[in-house]
């Protein structure tokens, strides 16, 4: 049965115009003014955005983090995502030591597939390097994996310079992406016994020990790595002012690099891991929750594109059973914050029902560009003909106020409590098929791995 969504306004990051949009089986079949109904189920969407269905670059929908499990896993995370617009999460698959990547692969599929209710693929981790990998990144190309994440922070994650270095030649060999989480981890390491020594273990303590100036070293060396191996690089999650100077200047010089950052750095600041007893563990993640200024500076970068993703680094850890871990040790309270679930709602009401961004620059963020950057264009990303029909269709003026008490993630907190949004999913249709209504899920385990071409930037470069 083709399905026919008349009346809305269909988005890209080229314009917007009121189109009529047909689905037959799992792809868009034609759009045009006035399309003839020819016997098709007709949904009215006047009033309306179509919005292709987003893409999170960043998520750890189910992992074990050395000493517990995420509240979540695929089943409970990607309903939370696709039933507010999210029909595609890039998910970090990240093996354990010693370990192959196939293995690491197995291992994710065995969570994800069957279960996921959105499309899902991964980036790859690199938690060290062997000489193996060098054929294994290729074996992980093929089979359409052809993003790679590493760490520069972490002790039991991250990298040495060198490795950094090495990874890069074979993923410029398969003409992948690498998104790297950039903190100098050596100083934060540093910083942290400092503060333990003299016996200042709460939560107020985590963003002191991991300062602006250690994400913006490390994303400078890894700049002067990836200009070294002349890759185009994605740096994930950037929080800092001083880390976005550090892109600028190195764009200036005509340094190709991608910008991913998440909601919580534009929403949240520091100020919330002061709140009285434990409550400010609810936002520990790394990187920390910055200053104002910070926030300003990243909203400058948004409006002037200077951001390309949108991510949520999803990531939960319950409040009242999970994060007292770290109750005597702010450096074991488990580090992430739920956000695939809000991520729409929450930057279309504070970037374009407030004025700061366009629906145009919102698509670019939220999905275009993740396409793009990620190998996945034109099958995802955009609403034409031929695509795969996810298709949001978004009504600018449903309001809601994000609560723990009505989230679909399984979480027993809300980073974002009381948050006001206006603008969210009245339908999400994955591949044809609607999942979702009225923000909550229809038809769940509609998710299909997604095979990645190579990034049309690496590959044209
Ligand atoms: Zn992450």
């Amino acid at each position: 049965m083709s399905i026919l969504i008349q009346g809305g306004t269909v988005v890209s990051t080229k314009g917007q115009r009121q189109l009529d949009v047909r689905i037959d089986g799992e792809k868009i079949s034609a759009m045009g003014v006035n399309l003839p109904v020819d016997g098709a189920n007709v949904v009215d969407a006047k009033g309306c955005y179509l919005f292709p269905g987003f893409i999170d670059t960043h998520t750890h929908l189910e992992l074990n983090n050395g000493m517990t499990d995420t509240a979540d896993n695929f089943t409970t995370g990607s309903i939370a995502a696709v039933a507010k617009g999210t029909t595609t999460v890039l998910d970090m698959a990240t093996p354990d030591r010693g370990h192959s990547l196939q293995s690491c692969l197995d291992a994710w599929d065995a969570m994800a597939k069957g279960k996921s209710s959105c499309d899902y693929s991964y980036h790859m981790s690199l938690i060290e390097w062997q000489p193996g990998f060098v054929d294994e990144i290729k074996a992980m190309a093929a089979k359409g994996i052809t993003s790679f994440k590493m760490y520069m922070a972490y002790d039991n994650l991250r990298a040495s310079d060198a490795d950094i270095y090495e990874a890069m030649k074979a993923i410029k060999a398969v003409h992948g992406m690498l998104g790297i989480h950039c903190e100098n981890g050596d100083l934060v390491n540093a910083l942290q016994k400092q503060y333990l020594d003299n016996g200042l273990n709460a939560p107020k303590y985590h963003p002191i020990t991991r300062p602006n100036i250690l994400e913006a070293e490390a994303v400078s060396r890894y700049l002067t790595i990836a200009a070294l191996a002349d890759l185009p690089v994605n740096i994930v999650h950037l929080s800092t002012k001083e880390a976005l100077e550090v892109v600028r200047a190195a764009r200036q010089r005509g340094q190709k690099v991608f910008v991913e950052s998440c909601p919580q750095y534009f929403l949240l600041d520091d100020s919330l891991y002061a709140l009285p007893g434990f409550e400010g563990a609810k936002y520990v993640c790394s990187p920390p929750l910055r200053q104002p200024a910070d926030e300003a500076a990243l909203w400058e970068g948004l409006e002037a594109g200077e951001i390309d993703t949108m991510g949520t680094d999803h990531c939960d850890f319950n409040y009242e059973t999970q994060k007292p871990l770290g109750k005597d040790d702010f450096t074991k309270i488990p580090g992430g914050l739920p956000g695939v679930e809000t991520r729409g709602e929450l930057l279309y009401t504070a970037g374009v029902t407030s004025g700061r961004i366009s629906p145009e620059q919102f698509v670019g963020v939220m999905a275009e560009h993740a396409a793009h950057q990620f190998g996945m264009y034109p099958q995802k990303g955009i609403v034409q003909t031929g695509s795969d029909a996810d298709i949001v269709i978004w009504d600018p003026a449903e309001k809601n106020v994000i609560s723990s008490q009505t989230q679909l993630q399984n979480c027993d907190y809300s980073a974002f409590e009381g948050f006001q949004t206006q603008g969210g999913p009245r339908e999400v249709y994955l591949r044809g098929t609607k999942v979702a209504a009225s923000g909550q899920i229809i038809k769940e385990k509609q998710g299909k791995f997604v095979a990645r071409q190579a990034s049309e930037y690496t590959f044209n470069k």
